[in-house]
Formats: structure tokens, sequence, C-alpha cells
């Protein structure tokens, strides 16, 4: 019997671009994905763009058009996105559709009668001047712990403790600056306090991973407890979602729509593909229903979700799968340091996708730890694995094929390394399906080393050269093609481009697992060798991590002063602090710079032959014209630092905190350009 799998990868929010930590998940659920498919299992993979709550709404009028305009332009940048790095979804669609509000709608209808909806009157911070009640993120003030100013309602970015928005102090609007007002309002919720028994065996009859069993067991209690409060999930308008049917001016919570958008994409793709809805969705569904995400949000998918479809009538998920964080060079993605990477930064300048999906499968183990993309080493791993072992094995022998044999094979059975190669299938099936990727590439590469040694031993550019070698040189280039053709096969789910450029030159029809055991015939003729892939120039990464430090000066601006790295080093030698050059300067000119979003571009008179250029981020707080003629400081021996849009030859100073800022700085009248400050 066929298996009819339905997966899914999270909703990305439709209020910003694709980055490399997204792509974690999109290409980790590909991979899997193309790998059941590869095994002739009936796979439809649905995503969609989040699109529904108030920082869309927010954006939207900060941008001056509709939230629909602004969803419908991030839907197509997602979709370019995902495609250029060949995320293979069936549907990617919106959860701002007829087809989600209509499944919403009748799945609050059925919990409500289920009798698993509640009313309650709560009191929440409204901002007068905007009229609308705010979300946690959306109120600012002092943190009611460390006193740290302008921090979220939800928690304090200084301490990190955690707190209610009606504990801060002196708290205000982050949409308006009012200062908000309690006010009542009635809520809808959930009871998913009632479903703690439920939640309890579901989350451990084998569907969550153990490492998030054991969370939900922390969130959840044990037998008998009730740690679970009702979900919240109305909000008042305005609000951009969808209006609650039986009440006017209320709205679902953007995460009750969101995950049955999973639904609403799968739907939309019923309709066009004549698929049967129900087949996948009913209680009693004999279908396969995998969710990849984050776990930042196994929350939601562990206990809202399975909970929303239990008591609606529907089936549950077989699996939930959830993934680590990405770390760029053993750090969070950092924009000052260059490594907050998007989508559409990657392709400009490393430009194949495939180097990205072959490094984050090999480190991808299925657990949920964080996994870190070290730009060195993936540099170095795809040269070595991709251009060094894999295609190294065609490039050295097709030719031979093409030029003295007319392209003609001649495969002979009983071949040692073959046979390994055959018989590492059912490992590599497992390791895939475990979504152990790092594990099925570490055997594919062991494999290649093994056809690399045969191809060494047999040297055949040694027999090309001798006579009456003809038909060793044509057998051993034919055994070697045919190695190549297993790991092109075993690599496929990783490298499907690559894969297919394979296909085309060996004449073969699409690759799928049943395709190991079938040796190419002994005839068969292979199309002529083009070169494939070439390596990675550690001067592309360079270029790519340049081009993203953009306010690299603006995140700080006080970064020439030395910061001690522990509590003895508070203090600095005198020779320590000469070694930072200041010098008094004049700024002659002040431009705005196409394409950057923080940064002016200054022209210093530092009483030098030429004036140094100088790009400060500064540009929220000056108007270039108010800057010219003005005398400020700058670091005057900062190494020059090549940006994106020209070299940068110091630094000016400006303070800036919490409070307020960048301020550039001034000397009292009588300083002149070029003047030591110390
Ligand atoms: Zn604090």
């Amino acid at each position: 019997m066929t298996r009819k799998l339905l997966v899914t990868s999270a909703l990305p929010y439709a209020n910003g671009s694709i980055h490399l930590g997204h792509l974690v998940e999109y290409i980790q659920t590909d991979i899997w994905v193309r790998f059941q498919k590869m095994q002739g299992h009936t796979v439809h993979y649905v995503c969609a763009d989040d699109t529904h709550g108030t920082p869309i709404m927010l954006r939207a009028e900060k941008e001056g058009i509709t939230p629909e305009a602004l969803i419908e332009k991030v839907h197509a940048e997602h979709s370019q996105d995902f495609a250029e790095f060949l995320v293979d979804f069936d549907n990617y669609y919106s959860t701002n559709s007829e087809e989600n509000r209509e499944l919403a709608s009748n799945i609050y209808k059925a919990l409500k009668a289920n009798g698993k909806i509640a009313t309650k009157t709560i009191e929440q911070y409204f901002d007068p001047v905007k009229n609308m009640f705010l979300p946690d993120r959306f109120i600012k003030g002092e943190c009611p712990k460390c006193h740290a100013k302008d921090q979220y309602g939800d928690n304090c970015e200084v301490c990190g403790a955690t707190y209610s928005p009606t504990d801060l102090i002196n708290p205000f609007s982050a949409v308006s600056g009012a200062i908000p007002v309690r006010k009542e309002t009635e809520h809808y919720f959930f009871k998913l306090s009632e479903c703690s028994d439920f939640l309890r065996d579901w989350t451990r009859s084998g569907t969550l991973q153990a490492e998030a069993a054991n969370k939900m067991t922390e969130w959840l209690g044990e037998a008998g407890e009730n740690k679970l409060s009702d979900w919240d999930i109305s909000r008042d308008a305005p609000y951009f979602g969808f209006e609650i049917p039986d009440a006017p001016g209320k709205y679902f919570y953007v995460w009750l729509d969101a995950p049955i958008g999973y639904m609403a994409s799968f739907k939309n793709l019923c309709a066009k593909a004549g698929l049967d809805f129900d087949e996948y969705w009913k209680k009693d569904s004999t279908t396969e229903l995998y969710h990849f995400i984050g776990k930042d949000i196994l929350y939601f998918h562990a206990l809202f979700w399975p909970a929303t479809l239990e008591y609606s009538g529907h089936r549950k998920p077989t699996n939930v799968f959830a993934h680590g964080f990405l770390t760029v060079n053993g750090e969070k993605m950092s924009k000052s340091r260059g490594t907050f990477i998007t989508a559409r930064s990657y392709l400009d300048h490393i430009k194949n996708p495939e180097y990205l999906r072959y490094y984050y499968a090999a480190k991808l183990n299925g657990s949920m730890e964080d996994i870190d993309l070290n730009l060195e080493d993936f540099v170095a791993r795809v040269n070595s694995d991709l251009v060094g072992k894999y295609i190294n094995i065609a490039s050295r022998t097709a030719g031979f094929i093409n030029k003295r044999f007319a392209g003609k094979l001649n495969v002979t059975p009983n071949n040692a390394v073959i046979q390994e190669l055959v018989s590492a299938k059912s490992l590599i099936k497992n390791a895939y399906h475990d979504r152990d990727f790092g594990k099925a590439l570490r055997e594919i590469m062991r494999l290649a080393d093994l056809a690399n040694g045969y191809v060494a031993d047999k040297a055949p550019w040694v027999m090309a050269k001798q006579e009456g070698a003809d038909q060793e040189l044509q057998m051993v280039c034919s055994q070697a093609i045919e190695m190549f053709r297993l790991l092109t096969l075993y690599l496929k789910p990783v490298l499907p481009q690559l894969a297919k450029q394979v296909e085309q030159f060996l004449n073969v029809p699409s690759l799928s697992f049943a395709d190991v055991e079938q040796a190419l015939p002994t005839q068969h003729q292979i199309g002529e060798y083009a070169h494939l892939i070439t390596r990675i120039d550690p001067k592309q990464v360079e270029a790519m991590t340049e081009a993203n430090k953009e306010n690299l000066q603006s995140s700080a601006p006080a970064a020439a002063v030395v910061t001690p790295p522990a509590e003895e080093a508070n203090y600095i030698s005198i020779d320590d602090f000469t070694k930072v050059d200041l010098r008094i300067a004049k700024i002659v000119n002040a431009e705005h710079v196409d394409g950057a979003e923080k940064l002016l571009k200054l022209t210093l008179d530092i009483g030098e032959e030429k004036p140094r250029q100088v790009f400060a981020g500064i540009k929220s707080a000056y108007d270039p014209e108010t800057l010219k003629g003005r005398l400020t400081v700058m670091v005057a021996n900062l190494a020059p630092r090549k940006m994106k849009f020209g070299l940068s030859e110091g630094m000016v100073l400006a303070a800036s905190d919490e409070r307020g800022g960048p301020f550039i700085l001034s000397p009292d009248s009588g300083a002149q350009p070029g003047m030591r400050v110390k």
C-alpha cells in the first residue's frame, strides 16, 4: 500500500524577508519530502504566509498601503526566495484566504458546540490616541526589576526579567507614545485547561521527540495536576484578521488561524489537483500528517493545535518534528558582524543554493540542537566533499567514455565498490527517514572515498596512453560512472538540481530509490559530460558578510573605545588611550547614500591634504544639510573599512542609549580641524 503523507513547514510571518535562519527548516523539510517522494509515496507539501495580527496592520499603515497590498508584496518575495532555494512546495498559500476564513469559523463553531469556548472580561492596556488595545510588544516602559528604560511589555532585554505589561513603570504606547489606560474588554477563550488529560496522552504517544515530550510534561504537570490556563483566542478591533462569526468587533488571534492555514493551503491544493480534503483531515484518517517547526513554537503545535483538532472533530498530527536555531560562526546571527544574511543576499553572492542545502543537511541530525553555519567550514566542506570527492569521480572518467568510446559504456557486474554502494541503501534510507541527514551524508562521502580509491588505483589516465588497454579503460570508466550514478541517487534529496543535470548527462529517467539495484545497462549510451559545479571562492563569502554589515557603525558608535572583557580590566592605561587618534573634524559635506537605511556619507576635513570619507550611522537623527560646516570629533586611526557603499576612512563619535540619540559631539569654539583630542 502506498502511504499518503501531508507535510508542512511553519508559516513565515509576512512582515519580513526570509533569512538563513528560516531556511534551516524549509531545507530540512524539503529534503525529507523529496526523500519520501523518491520512495514512491504520495506526498503533499504545503505552506503559506502567516499574514494576520497587529504588526502587519501597523507596518502597512506605516508604509501607507493596505495590509492586503503588504502581504501580497511579501508573498511574491517569499515565493521567489523559496523557489530559488529549490524548496518545492506543492502549494504555497496565504492565511488571508477564503478557505482559511471558512475553516477557522467552522472550527470555532465546532469547539463552541463542544462546550470548549468561554468568555471572560479582562483588563488590558488601551491606547487612547490610536483607539486600540495594545499587544504586550507594543507597550514600553521601565523594567520593574532593574529599572532599565524603554523595555517591552513582556520582558526586559537588559536583565531578562519576564513580567506582565501592567507591572511596567511609566508605561507608554510604542505606537503613539501616549500613556495607556487600563480598560475592560470581553475576550473569547478556548478551555485548554480542560484538555490536560488528552494532551498528556497525546504528547506521550510517540508524536514528539523525547526532548520535546519532556518539555510538554513540564508545562502539563503530572497526571491529576492541571497547570494549563485557558487560551485567549480573541483580539479587539482594529485588528487585521478574521472577525469571529457571532461576535462583531472581535477577531481571531493570529495564532488561532495560523495553523488552520495548513489545512487551508491543502484545501486550496485539493481544488486544483482534485484531491479529497476530508480523506486527510477527518477524525479517523489513515493518511499521515507531519509538521516541521522550530523549537520556539512547540507550545502552539504540541498543545494548542492538537487540542483544537481533537475537540473540533479532526485528526491529529502523526508527528511534530522540532529543530533548533541557527548560529553563524558560533554566535547568534548579528547585523553588526554581517551574519544576519537574507536568502536574497546569499543568492546574490554565493549563487548556488545547493551548497547551503548540502551544508545544512550535513549538520542536521533530527534533534532539537542548534546548528552552526561556520562560514570557513562551509567553504571547506563544500569544496572538499562536493567538488573534490563527488564530482571528481565523473570529471576524471567521463571524458574518456565520451571521446574514446562515443559515449558507450561497458558496465560489468561484480565490482566490490558498486556492491558496497548498493548494500548501503538501507542505512542511507533509514538515516533520511529519521531526519539524520548528517549520518546519511557521512555514509555517502565514505562511499565516495571508496569510488575515488577505485579510480586512483586503476588510473585510467595511464591506461589511456597504453596500447591495447582500450577495453579495460572503457570498463574502469564505466564502473566509475555507475558508482557516480548511485552517489547521485543518494544525494538527490539534498541536491535536486545537480541530480537533474546528472540524469541528463547519464541519459536516464528521474532516479528513485527503486533504481539502486538497476545498474546501467551494459551498452548504455551516456551524454556529453559538461562541468557540473565549481568551487566556492572564500572571497564570495567575505563579500556577502561585508554587504550585510551596512549598519556596523550605527549600532556601535563608540566602538573605538576598548571594552573591558572582565571586571579586573575596568581600567585602561594612558598608553591604551593614546593609541586612539582623536581629531577635530570639519564636516565639509554630508549626503544621503542610495540604498542605505541608516548611513550618511560624510566628507571630513582633519587638516590633511585630502578630506576623509566616512559612513556614519546617524541618518535617523540628522538632516545632512544641518551638518555641513559643523565641527565634530573623529577617530582618525581606525583601519579603513570597505563597506557596501565605498571605503570608510574613520569614525565619528556619537552618544546614544535608550533615551535617544545618536548625538554627535561638538568641540568648544576655537577648535580647528586636525587638532588632536587628548
Ligand atoms: Zn530589567
